[in-house]
């Protein structure tokens, strides 16, 4: 006869955890208590030895499915006299908050049954969840969760939810948001509870555009075949080319649409349920206005009962966007909803239970054979990250500007936010100080360093400045190489290749193609791209023709940009004049490059969204095969002790080529990512590192990360690639707290 006490660590509260332990306790006649902590769940067990390890062993190996067990310790203690049963305790909500949320979950294949099953008091219920599915981060106030601790509080239960959330045996044991037709949220279209559902798919159906309310936010909905109602939610939510996103009924509606292999697939339907980017089928009838010009469509399976019901009527893909204006953040609360979305909508499917956290729709892709997360939100936030070493300090790491997120970290773990968005929308900022302020809260935070980037000018740095406490700034490429170790789990430095839009380098150019020897401790930039002119800053990154044109000078001289300008617009003269103004800021931004290329390649003048003309340019290439492609030039040699890779050949040959858009997308392509290649390669060698990292969000384009990944494993080296944490500016505030925890 022994008696335990178990620390149980991970994503353990929420996932129907508490009940779990109970039932084996239970089943192996032990007696004593399970409850949750701010720190997780507490065990303390009493019985015979080899049925105490049993238990041990079970809660490790046999967890529920959405639980993430870090750590099991035990400690043994006195017996206790008068003990007759196992119970589940009431929760004590002392101490630091420290026991990790567990994320929103898609409806679980038992409530999908009981909501289709007309017999069952859940027939068609669209808040039907238990302990293995439904809200949890999106709606939780504080820790420990409980019920009360949510945005369920006010709903009362109705004797028969009662009666499960008290049974140990039923699914429902302990499960916080539980509710019934009888007792909990209802739907309402534009206000009224009567046939909510049923009326708004019949708008929909008649090509409305609707305002619904999910799980982390608002979306607007709109039927995706219906060409005039998808161009009209285009012109209502100001939103010109940037891809929409689909919800489509189930797996054979997605496959119907898009190229899926089996990563992708297990993404779709995982518990996560992301937006998966796949290729799109030649076939798939959608209208054209959904994802303009792309060869990739995004695609999610229903996630919410809600969601299930309505696209178990309409029996076809609708268009399924965030409910905002442009980029301002998602509309999650209703008044906002109401007041944003309220005049560029036909009605609202909405309802009463609060979101007390926005969480959009999380994005990911199958890249080299395994997803890569290209936006970490719902579904994957508050999960944790483990990190390859215990920090020692409390660290709150702010993001950069684009796709902003925030993360804490403390001792050996990192967690980041949901996505945010870009800081440089008013909005956005007050979305980014309450997800600091929930972060740190929730995590029982109390930051002694606060990481920042080094660009004076973000809203982010800004807010670093004023939190009055140690400040860390930290090299914008050199957080993405620590992102990427983060993911990897590694420590030893490596050879980073970090390409981007740009990022404040410390020689007061805009760094964005660069070559770093880096890992926690610190970096050395051993290589980057020729650096050009930015001419107009912030324009230029709108306008890619100005890019075309700094180039094409930089290749070419005075009579080359002054052709290349001419092509686009008649008043070249005073852009030709910025070139050289010693007020024009200098970059070695490889987005930049590959902007200047789609606008001589393709023609594109101007972009309406971040990345759009490499997208364009990825696609043009797609018809042809890499290994069929040519290749220019590139140049490559030292100065000041780094390698400089000099593409002015490749733009010289693109303007010169006689071969088509494509071919000569292709070529660059090829071109650009067989120079990067052996410029990681020479530099790895010389630093005697076996490992490079790609990093950055131009390795969002998957032909040329595959040319630069297959090239390296060819010499021999290791490549690594984003998967959990994303490659782009989503990741910086991973990359930065990783580094903070590091130091000091
Ligand atoms: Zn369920
Ligand atoms: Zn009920
Ligand atoms: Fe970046």
């Amino acid at each position: 006869m022994e008696r335990r006490r178990v620390r149980v660590t991970g994503t353990v509260q929420g996932v129907g955890f508490r009940p779990f332990v109970y039932r084996e306790a239970t089943s192996l006649g032990l007696t004593g208590y399970v409850r949750n902590d701010s720190a997780g769940v507490v065990i303390e067990v009493q019985g015979e030895a080899g049925q105490v390890a049993e238990l041990c062993r079970r809660l490790v190996e046999d967890a529920p499915p959405l639980a993430r067990v870090d750590t099991v310790g035990t400690t043994e203690i006195p017996p206790a006299r008068k003990e007759d049963a196992f119970v589940i305790a009431t929760s004590d909500g002392h101490g630091a908050p420290d026991a990790p949320v567990s994320v929103d979950s898609a409806t679980c294949a038992d409530c999908l049954a009981e909501v289709d099953d007309p017999t069952d008091r859940r027939h068609g219920y669209a808040f039907t969840n238990c302990t293995n599915c439904g809200p949890r981060y999106t709606i939780v106030l504080s820790v420990p969760y409980d019920r009360p601790a949510t945005t369920m509080a006010g709903f009362v239960m109705c004797a028969a939810c009662q009666r499960e959330y008290d049974d140990p045996g039923d699914r429902r044991f302990h499960a916080q948001p539980n509710a019934c037709p009888t007792c909990g949220p209802q739907l309402a279209y534009d206000g009224s509870t009567e046939d909510a559902l049923a009326r708004a798919a019949a708008a929909i159906d008649h090509g409305k555009i609707l305002a619904l309310k999910g799980l982390g936010g608002y979306h607007l909905a709109v039927d995706a075949e219906n060409p005039e109602a998808v161009a009209e939610l285009r012109r209502r939510k100001h939103r010109d080319d940037k891809p929409f996103a689909l919800m489509v009924p189930d797996l054979a509606a997605a496959h119907r649409l898009v190229h899926l292999d089996s990563p992708g697939e297990a993404a779709l339907t995982s518990h996560r349920r992301p937006i998966v980017l796949a290729p799109r089928r030649a076939e798939a009838t959608l209208s054209p206005k959904v994802a303009p010009g792309l060869p990739e469509l995004g695609v999610m399976l229903p996630y919410t009962p809600m969601h299930h019901l309505l696209m178990a009527r309409l029996a076809r893909p609708l268009v399924l966007t965030s409910g905002n204006l442009s980029d301002d953040p998602i509309a999650h609360a209703d008044d906002d909803a109401v007041a944003r979305l309220g005049p560029m909508v036909d009605g609202i499917l909405s309802h009463d239970r609060a979101i007390h956290i926005r969480c959009d729709d999380s994005v990911v892709r199958s890249t080299l054979g395994a997803t890569q997360v290209l936006r970490r939100s719902r579904g994957f936030v508050p999960e944790p990250m483990a990190l390859p070493f215990t920090g020692r300090r409390q660290v709150l790491a702010v993001g950069a500007e684009l796709k902003n997120t925030v993360s804490v970290a403390k001792g050996a773990t990192v967690i980041a936010s949901q996505h945010i968005g870009d800081l440089e929308h008013l909005a956005a900022y007050q979305a980014f100080v309450q997800a600091t302020e929930h972060l740190c809260r929730l995590h029982g935070i109390t930051p002694d360093v606060v990481a920042h980037d080094l660009h004076p000018e973000y809203l982010s740095t800004k807010f670093a400045t004023e939190a009055n406490r140690a400040m860390l700034g930290i090299q914008h490429h050199h957080a993405h190489v620590a992102s990427c170790l983060v993911d990897h789990g590694r420590v030893t430095p490596v050879l980073g290749v970090a390409f981007d839009g740009h990022g404040w380098g410390p020689d007061g150019t805009l760094w964005g193609g660069e070559f770093l020897v880096a890992d926690f401790a610190g970096y050395e930039r051993v290589g980057h791209l020729a650096t050009v002119a930015l001419p107009g800053g912030s324009k230029a990154i709108r306008e890619p023709w100005r890019m075309a044109v700094a180039w094409a000078h930089r290749a070419g001289g005075e009579q080359l940009a002054s052709d290349v300008g001419g092509r686009f617009d008649d008043r070249t003269g005073a852009l030709l004049a910025l070139l050289d103004a010693p007020s024009t800021l200098r970059t070695s931004s490889m987005g930049r490059l590959f902007d200047a290329a789609a606008a001589l390649i393709g023609g594109r003048a101007r972009v309406t969204y971040e990345g759009q003309a490499a997208i364009e340019l990825e696609g043009l290439a797609d018809a042809i095969r890499p290994s069929a492609a040519d290749r220019y030039p590139v140049d490559q040699r030292w100065e000041d002790g780094c390698l400089v890779v000099d593409p002015s050949p490749v733009i010289a040959a693109i303007e010169s080529a006689e071969t088509g858009p494509a071919a000569k997308a292709a070529a660059f392509h090829q071109s650009i990512g067989l120079a990067t290649a052996e410029a990681a390669a020479a530099l790895a060698r010389a630093r005697g590192l076996d490992t490079v990292v790609l990093t950055g969000g131009v390795f969002q384009n998957a032909r040329l990360t595959r040319i630069v990944a297959a090239a390296l494993a060819d010499v021999g080296l290791e490549v690594l690639v984003h998967r959990t944490v994303p490659p782009n500016d989503g990741g910086i505030s991973i990359g930065q707290a990783a580094i903070a925890a590091f130091g000091a």
